[in-house]
């Protein structure tokens, strides 16, 4: 109940500036999303967002390259970037483990790892990493789950339907670079399926994965550019919602570049380090 209604108190925030939000009861939630129906837990309520979304990112990302190729943009993958190479208030190049690198301006998105290779031309950044979870089960019975994407705010396990598969996603740990994982981080995950979604998979089985959430200590990415180097730009730092972000970063950071003003203030996303 605490965990609803301090969804509630910040739904205001949301609604005032344009997002269709409504409460629903138990009886609410599973007419909206009929899974929710087998569940053997006793939930307060929800928050329904109609016109919210979710997707396949890695579909997203392999469709978009088969596009950009087909435009003739050219990928370097299994390039290491080491440095970058500025002379005064410009960068020049970006040294990498296959040779110096040349380009009009450069734009840093490197996730957890941006601030190392910033720093080799003087620009600290506050991007941390928060490790977190992540697993995908195969649907035994579609109908019995989720149709919609949610998060359960009171174990903050995130869910994501993909075709005849469930994403879910839990947890954010301070563990520096170390990726690993080992099974014990999954129990949230699974017991909030079995409890939401009782019989929609074999909940003991699934992938299992971790990754580096990108964060800022104050939340907003860092998109712009910075006060060194005039073509050098930043989109990085987004966190927990980076392929959310990842279309409107990438309008605003292309706008930027080309010296036009973006949709959207820009002043939360300005290029900052910790101490101020
Ligand atoms: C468990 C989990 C669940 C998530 N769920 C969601 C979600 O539901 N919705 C959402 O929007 N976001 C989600 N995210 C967050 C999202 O994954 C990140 O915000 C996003 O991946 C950040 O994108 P990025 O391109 O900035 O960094 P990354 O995706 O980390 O990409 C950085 C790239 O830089 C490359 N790189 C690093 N060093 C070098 C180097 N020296 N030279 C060349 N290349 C280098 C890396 O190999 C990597 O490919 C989740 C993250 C985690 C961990």
């Amino acid at each position: 109940m605490a965990e609803l209604e301090l969804g509630m108190g910040k739904m205001k925030l949301l609604t005032d500036n344009g997002q269709k939000l409504e409460q629903l009861d138990m009886k609410g939630l599973a007419a909206v999303d009929p899974a929710f129906g087998n569940a053997t837990v006793q939930l307060a309520g929800a928050i329904h967002a109609p016109n919210d979304g979710s997707g396949n990112s890695e579909l997203f990302t392999r469709k978009l390259t088969e596009l950009l190729i087909s435009k003739g943009v050219e990928f370097k993958l299994g390039v290491t970037a080491k440095s970058f190479v500025a002379d005064g208030d410009r960068i020049t190049g970006l040294q990498t483990d296959q040779g110096l690198l040349t380009a009009d301006n450069y734009v840093l998105a490197m996730g957890v790892w941006s601030p190392k290779l910033s720093r080799t031309v003087g620009q600290d950044l506050p991007v941390y990493p928060a490790k977190g979870f992540s697993m995908t089960f195969d649907l035994k019975d579609k109908s019995k789950a989720p149709e919609l994407g949610g998060v359960d705010e009171k174990t903050l396990v995130a869910w994501s339907p993909m075709g005849d598969q469930l994403r879910m996603s839990s947890t954010a740990q301070f563990s520096g670079f170390d990726a690993s994982h080992k099974p014990e981080d999954f129990a949230a995950i699974r017991s909030t399926a079995k409890e939401l979604w009782p019989d929609a998979a074999d909940w003991d089985g699934g992938s299992m994965t971790a990754g580096l959430r990108p964060m800022t200590p104050d939340g907003p990415p860092i998109i712009g550019k910075g006060k060194k180097h005039k073509n050098l730009f930043y989109n990085t730092g987004h966190g927990h919602m980076g392929w959310t972000m990842a279309s409107g970063s990438s309008a605003a950071i292309v706008d930027i570049i080309a010296g036009r003003t973006p949709e959207i203030a820009m002043d939360p996303f300005v290029v900052r380090t910790y101490r101020k």
